[in-house]
C-alpha cells in the first residue's frame, strides 16, 4: 500500500473516531451545513474553482434594494428568464437535485439523538426532501418558498423556477419573493434568533462542507467557540466554549479554531460519522472499549 494513502486512512480514522467521542460526550450537539453539502447533490458553489461567479463574474450586491425598488419587475424578469446566467443555471440544478446518503445519515442522526439540531447556510431545501423535521434551520431560507417581506409568512411554491407572477401577501399585503435571503437582504430575525438559541445550547457543534466565510450565519461558530465566562443562559452554572468538529476536504478559516478536522466531503464525512457514532453508542452499552474500525488501534491516545 502507498504509504501517504496508508498514512492518510488512519488518520481519517482517528479523527472520525475523536470526533465521534466528542459527540457521545456530548449533551447537545448542533451541526451546521454549508455549500459543501450541496455541491454532490449537483448545485454549484458560487465561490471557488467551479463556482458560479467564477464562471459568470460576481453579480450586483444589492439584488434585496432592487427587489423592494421594483417587485413586480423582478418577478417579470424571473419568468421571462431575463435573469443573470448563474441564476439560470443555479435554478436549474436546483431542480434537477436530489439529496445524497450524507442528507439521509444527518436524518437519521437528528432521529437518533446524536444531533440535536441543524443550521443550513443551504437554500436547496435537500434537508427537507430527505425527511428531516422540526430540528431544521435554514438559516438562509428555501429557495422552494415564497415568503412575504412584511410578515415573513411563508408558503409553498414547490418549484424553484416560478410560472407567474406570486399575489401580494393575503395577510398583510405586501410583496412576495422567493424564501432564500437576497444579496444586502438581513436573515429573518426569528429565524436567525432561532438559530443563535441552539449555538448557545450547544456544547459542542459540527461545521460540515461550510467555508466559514458568510456572515453572520458562520459568524455563529466563532460565538459557539468563544463564549463569554459570564454568560449564565440555559440553567448552566459556568458556559465553556462549544468543542468545534469540522468536516471539509479543504482548510477553511474555521479549521484552526477546531478540536477535531475530518478532512473530507460532507457525504463521506456525514456518513462514516453516523457509523461511527452508533458503533461507539453500542461498545458503550456493552461495556467494551469503543472502537470505530480495524485500524483503530492506531489512534492517538490522547
Ligand atoms: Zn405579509
Amino acid at each position: 500500500m502507498d504509504p501517504a494513502t496508508d498514512f492518510s486512512t488512519v488518520q481519517f480514522t482517528a479523527e472520525l473516531h475523536r470526533a465521534a467521542r466528542l459527540i457521545a460526550d456530548s449533551d447537545y450537539v448542533v451541526a451546521m451545513t454549508g455549500a459543501g453539502m450541496s455541491v454532490e447533490s449537483g448545485i454549484p458553489p458560487f465561490r471557488g474553482t467551479n463556482g458560479l461567479w467564477t464562471k459568470y463574474g460576481t453579480p450586483s450586491m444589492d439584488g434585496y434594494r432592487q427587489f423592494r425598488a421594483d417587485p413586480a419587475g423582478y418577478w417579470d424578469r424571473q419568468i421571462n428568464e431575463q435573469i443573470d446566467e448563474h441564476i439560470l443555471e443555479l435554478r436549474e440544478s436546483l431542480r434537477n437535485a436530489r439529496p445524497h446518503a450524507g442528507h439521509f445519515a444527518m436524518v437519521k442522526l437528528v432521529e437518533r439523538g446524536f444531533i440535536k439540531s441543524v443550521i443550513t447556510q443551504n437554500i436547496d431545501g435537500l434537508d427537507v426532501r430527505a425527511g428531516m423535521g422540526d430540528s431544521l434551520i435554514e438559516i438562509h431560507g428555501n429557495r422552494s418558498r415564497l415568503r412575504c417581506i412584511g410578515c415573513s409568512k411563508r408558503t409553498d411554491l414547490n418549484d424553484f423556477v416560478p410560472l407567474f407572477v406570486p399575489d401580494p401577501c393575503d395577510e398583510c399585503g405586501q410583496p412576495v419573493k422567493f424564501d432564500a435571503v437576497m444579496f444586502g437582504e438581513p436573515i429573518v430575525p426569528e429565524v436567525m434568533a432561532a438559530a443563535r438559541e441552539e449555538i448557545d445550547r450547544a456544547d459542542c457543534v459540527v461545521a460540515i462542507g461550510t467555508s466559514a466565510t458568510v456572515r453572520p450565519a458562520s459568524g455563529l461558530l466563532w460565538v459557539a467557540r468563544h463564549r463569554s465566562k459570564g454568560d449564565l443562559k440555559n440553567g448552566r452554572t459556568q458556559r465553556e466554549d462549544a468543542k468545534l468538529i469540522e468536516i471539509n476536504p479543504n482548510p477553511t478559516k474555521l479549521s484552526s479554531i477546531c478540536d477535531v478536522v475530518v478532512r473530507t466531503t460532507a457525504k463521506a464525512g456525514v456518513t462514516a460519522l453516523l457509523d461511527a457514532v452508533e458503533q461507539m453508542r453500542a461498545a458503550r452499552r456493552d461495556g467494551r472499549r469503543p472502537s470505530v474500525s480495524t485500524s483503530s488501534r492506531l489512534e492517538p491516545s490522547a
